[in-house]
């Protein structure tokens, strides 16, 4: 169904990259836009992730070899985790997970990624062509490094999979000689590699407070330190309550609080939960840690070289959001990259940093109108949202605008 009239104002719950990402857009159809964050920008995922924009590496998370995980996951040295114990959300949660973890829903899901993939740069250079800053940190090839040359051609079919369905990829094979000559800072136990061009970074922090200035620059009005907690849609408006028990009245709303989204979400149809998929990152001075941005696949292991500094960032695991910190998840990432970087002083690390990769059960974002012809969402990215979120927060502004959803969100529909 469509919305009869393009709305005047918008209320956008998030202050991350798809939530700034959708304000903005819409501030460019003219759309006057508030951004409501119970924090402050960048206070959830969208600070101290990786920053890859990695089309040719987005592929679905319910992916078979998940289930090989299986048990694993309950180890508290497993990169995967699901902290002990586990209560009815998260484990209905895992078992819907699970379901979507076959070779069938893996490729109908990677059909539906693939589409955003091939777009997901365009995005930034849009946002790079309406004035927003560092929305390039580099633009190099990307180092995948491998234990064998079994688990190099494990990772060179999934990409097979994605170049099969029209992304372009472009990338050399290595052997382990070859990785260690790019890499001089890998150790003997890497035996396989792949270097992957075309692909491109941010620096999370900075690509965010450029984004936070060009929406302010463009008219929008960011509210920080305050929560949404009720939404409710008039049939004329919409109503938004906030925490310091003021409201806001808007003709639309965007969700785009990221792992907090659910709770927000379920009153307007939306059934596929969002479930923290919680990730954490360090940053550490700049010897003796990779100069090219290096993934480690078994290790589950990602290196961004930023500015003097190396940003590493790993660990998936599946609990409330709200979980402080935990150190041991800091010690796992160090215990699994130190064999494949020698010696290294850990010692020196900064920035402590854990953050919700906000993931569905099937590994699609959600993006569209919910029952609500005045509620969207835009969320629910995984682990992509730095890739995917500025090209679904411009389709989703389209939808908004046109009251039709663009061919590219059918499979994302926040209703199926
Ligand atoms: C370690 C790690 C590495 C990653 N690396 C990459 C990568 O290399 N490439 C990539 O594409 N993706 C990566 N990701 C994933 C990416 O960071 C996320 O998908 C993305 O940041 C999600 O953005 P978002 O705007 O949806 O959510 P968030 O950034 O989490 O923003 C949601 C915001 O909503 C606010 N909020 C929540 N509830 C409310 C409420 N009730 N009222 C008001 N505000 C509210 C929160 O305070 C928060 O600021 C990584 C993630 C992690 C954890």
């Amino acid at each position: 169904m469509s919305s009869a009239v393009s709305p005047r104002t918008a209320v956008v719950v998030g202050a991350g990259v798809a939530g700034l990402s959708t304000a903005w857009f819409l501030l460019q159809e003219g759309v006057e836009v508030t951004v409501v964050d119970r924090g402050h920008v960048g206070a959830g995922a969208s600070w101290g992730n990786a920053g890859w924009l990695s089309p040719a590496l987005a592929v679905p998370l319910p992916e078979p070899s998940a289930l090989r995980v299986g048990l694993k996951a309950f180890s508290s040295t497993s990169p995967v985790r699901v902290p002990l114990p586990v209560d009815p959300t998260l484990a209905r949660f895992l078992a819907r997970f699970a379901r979507n973890c076959t070779h069938r829903r893996w490729q109908v899901a990677l059909q539906a990624l693939s589409v955003l993939n091939r777009q997901a740069l365009d995005a930034y250079d849009d946002l790079a062509q309406g004035g927003v800053a560092d929305t390039m940190w580099r633009q190099d090839p990307v180092l995948i490094a491998f234990a064998d040359e079994d688990q190099r051609e494990q990772m060179l079919t999934e990409i097979g999979h994605l170049g099969s369905s029209g992304m372009p990829v472009d990338l050399d094979v290595l052997d382990g000689d070859a990785t260690r000559d790019r890499e001089l800072t890998l150790s003997d136990r890497i035996r396989a590699g792949i270097l992957l061009r075309g692909q491109r970074s941010i620096d999370p922090p900075r690509f965010l407070a450029s984004l936070y200035k060009a929406v302010v620059e463009a008219g929008g009005r960011v509210l920080e330190g305050d929560a949404v907690t009720g939404i409710s849609d008039t049939g004329g408006d919409v109503r938004v309550d906030l925490a310091d028990g003021t409201t806001l009245r808007t003709d639309t709303v965007v969700l785009a609080a990221g792992g907090w989204i659910s709770p927000l979400a379920r009153k307007f149809g939306v059934r596929t939960p969002v479930q923290a998929g919680r990730g954490y990152s360090f940053s550490m001075p700049a010897e003796g840690l990779p100069t090219t941005p290096t993934y480690l696949p078994s290790q589950k292991v990602v290196f961004t070289p930023l500015d003097g500094r190396v940003r590493v960032s790993g660990i998936m695991e599946f609990a409330d959001p709200e979980r402080p910190l935990d150190r041991k998840s800091i010690e796992t990432i160090i215990a699994a990259a130190t064999p494949i970087l020698g010696d290294v002083d850990w010692s020196r690390r900064r920035d402590e940093w854990v953050g919700s990769r906000p993931c569905t059960v099937d590994g699609l974002p959600l993006v569209g109108r919910t029952e609500s012809q005045r509620v969207f969402i835009c969320g629910g990215h995984g682990m992509w949202g730095i890739a995917h979120g500025p090209l679904t927060g411009k389709l989703l502004t389209q939808q908004i605008i046109s009251g039709r959803p663009p061919a590219e969100l059918a499979a994302l529909s926040p209703l199926r």
